[in-house]
């Protein structure tokens, strides 16, 4: 079954207005392939996700880069999924390594997140991945699955779910996983998705690789049959993302 690319620009906390009128003028001049091969969403800090919106091309869609676990209310600072629906911000990703590391967001949370975010509407990109420590430890199938799991406990309909497997080590870090290892771990996620959710949602699910992607790595990482796009940081804020987007066909 065909996967549709993904590829997903992840801003994090990074932006002024100018700059990311710039990132936008230059996605809105790209020459890309069209939407029924690459789904391109970005993903601008929360204060200008509205003003993107509103300045970028139609096939190209947006992501909020987190929101509050269940309905809002008295939650000082946090942003509820309503909102983003109210909003018409179709995307958000969640568990983001450095939410989970920085802000002690658990697998139950995260798993809590993304069930809450899909009853109100939402697309989700639930974010995995191992620590350096913990690869090393031989452990990276263990932890992947550990997290995968807490989402899977949760989650009854998988369709508008893309997993991005993003290995901690390779987060912001230029040390990019070779295509090697990012195919073994987006292998054995899907099988382990399909020994214990079902094969039909294995087959169907996007797995997407995050860390230290560039316009010079991304061919050969997308070549790579279970590797169904990427979520990407630091070079999303750049014209080489435009080269992302193209590594879909
Ligand atoms: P990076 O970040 O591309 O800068 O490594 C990826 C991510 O955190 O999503």
């Amino acid at each position: 079954m065909a996967r549709k690319f993904f590829v997903g620009g992840n801003w994090k906390c990074n932006g002024t207005t100018e700059e990311v009128k710039k990132i936008v003028t230059t996605l809105n001049e790209a020459e890309v392939p069209s939407e029924d091969v690459v789904e391109v969403v970005v993903s601008p800090p929360f204060v200008f996700l509205p003003f993107v919106k509103s300045l970028l091309r139609p096939d190209f869609h947006v992501a909020a880069q987190n929101c509050w676990v269940r309905k809002g209310g008295a939650f000082t600072g946090e942003v509820s999924a309503e909102m983003l629906v109210n909003l018409g911000i179709p995307w958000v990703i969640l568990g983001h390594s450095e939410r989970r590391a920085l802000l002690n967001e658990s697998n139950e949370f995260v798993g809590d997140k993304v069930a809450y975010a899909l009853s109100q509407g939402l697309k989700v990109i639930a974010c995995i991945g191992e620590t350096l420590e913990q690869r090393e430890s031989g452990s990276t199938m263990a932890v992947v699955a550990a997290q995968t799991k807490a989402i899977a406990e949760k989650v009854t309909n998988w369709d508008n779910v893309v997993l991005a497997y993003e290995p901690v080590w390779a987060i912001g870090t230029g040390k990019v996983a070779t295509p090697a290892q990012a195919q073994e771990v987006h292998c054995e996620l899907r099988k382990w998705v399909h020994d214990n959710v079902g094969a039909e949602v294995a087959a169907k699910v996007r797995i997407i690789y995050g860390g230290s992607v560039n316009g010079a790595n991304c061919k050969e990482l997308a070549g790579q049959p279970d590797v169904d796009g990427f979520l990407v940081g630091g070079a999303s804020l750049k014209p080489e993302f435009v080269d992302i987007i193209k590594s879909a066909t």
